[in-house]
């Protein structure tokens, strides 16, 4: 059956939100044909009973459920798998993406869009660090990578059923789905809004999460790092060629040698460090690499109630 509109959302720990999620949903989506499609990430709480008690008593919602925690972007790319809407959007299962956004989103795609992204004006409840890390990171992506990905967004977000399906159809792991989404085009344009903090639970992104991420969009969509090791190896030839010369004169002209213990310490330590630093870089493009190679699956599913 076509459907208008898929609305995807990734659950981890999340039970006291899904039925507070599906309800205001369903407020704002109650005269459209629309499904939700709920991917519990391997929650350790009772979401996917939460989910399933949902599911027997509205025929809208369809779940999947993951083997184990396979992460946000893996979560959410298997909604979009299973999204048979024209329209699909991301939603976060703990409200702080508010549903009754979706009007404006839908109501701006119709216009001919076939991407619309929610803009985040402010983050309500999150803490300091939280806000000045994400608020950084987005402009580090933004220097560093040679596709325009939008400041201060989300994956919060509606996409026509073509974009889906390219997104889809992208086989690179290490997802960085609103970057992908970026380097795909068409026409895009975003709506603002306020971010509202989280109604329970807490965040499943843990500082480790974070910093993986952010790994995987800079590695996914740039070669800057890379390009670094280059410019530092380069700049450290060219010191290098400096601090030859000068033991060279030192020993044959000045001959004056042992003295420089702390110059021959100095540079011990930062050359050591720096080749480690850039051996950590191209060990991250290796390794995403491998991942490639290996041809995983991305996420092996538990049960669900879609059928193909
Ligand atoms: N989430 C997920 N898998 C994870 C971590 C988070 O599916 O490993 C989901 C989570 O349930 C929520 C969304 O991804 O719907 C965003 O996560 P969260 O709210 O924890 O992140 P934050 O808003 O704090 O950045
Ligand atoms: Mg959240």
């Amino acid at each position: 059956m076509i459907r208008e509109l898929s609305i995807v959302a990734p659950v981890f720990n999340e039970e006291a939100n899904i039925e507070l999620l599906f309800n205001r949903l369903h407020q704002v989506l109650q005269n459209q044909n629309y499904e939700v499609i709920f991917v519990n990430d391997g929650s350790a709480d009772q979401s996917l009973i939460e989910i399933k008690k949902l599911a027997s008593n509205h025929a809208q919602i369809k779940y999947l459920s993951f083997s184990r925690n396979f992460g946000h972007q893996l979560a959410v790319f298997a909604g979009l798998q299973k999204a048979k809407g024209n329209y699909v959007v991301i939603i976060d299962a703990d409200l702080q993406d508010p549903p009754e956004l979706i009007h404006d989103m839908l109501a701006k795609a119709k216009e001919g869009y076939d991407v619309v992204y929610a803009k985040r004006l402010n983050r309500k409840g999150e803490s300091f660090f939280k806000r000045i890390t994400a608020k950084w990171f987005y402009r580090l992506m933004r220097a560093v990578t040679s596709i325009n990905i939008p400041l201060d967004t989300g994956d919060f977000r509606i996409m026509t059923q073509r974009v889906c399906k390219i997104v889809t159809s992208m086989p690179e792991k290490n997802k960085f789905l609103r970057g992908q989404i970026s380097w795909i085009g068409f026409k895009q344009t975003y709506v603002e809004y306020e971010r509202d903090p989280r109604i329970y639970g807490e965040t499943g992104y843990t500082l480790k999460k974070m910093i993986n991420f952010a790994i995987d969009g800079i590695t996914a969509f740039s070669h800057f790092p890379i390009r670094l090791v280059t410019y530092i190896g380069l700049s450290m030839a060219f010191l290098s060629s400096i601090a030859i010369a000068y033991a060279l004169y030192s020993k044959f002209i000045a001959g004056e040698t042992v003295k420089g213990w702390t110059s021959m310490f100095i540079l011990f330590t930062l050359i050591g460090g720096t080749q480690l630093f850039c051996m950590g870089i191209i060990g991250e493009y290796i390794s995403r690499i491998m991942n490639n190679v290996l041809q995983r699956p991305d996420y092996l599913i538990d049960e669900s109630n879609i059928d193909d």
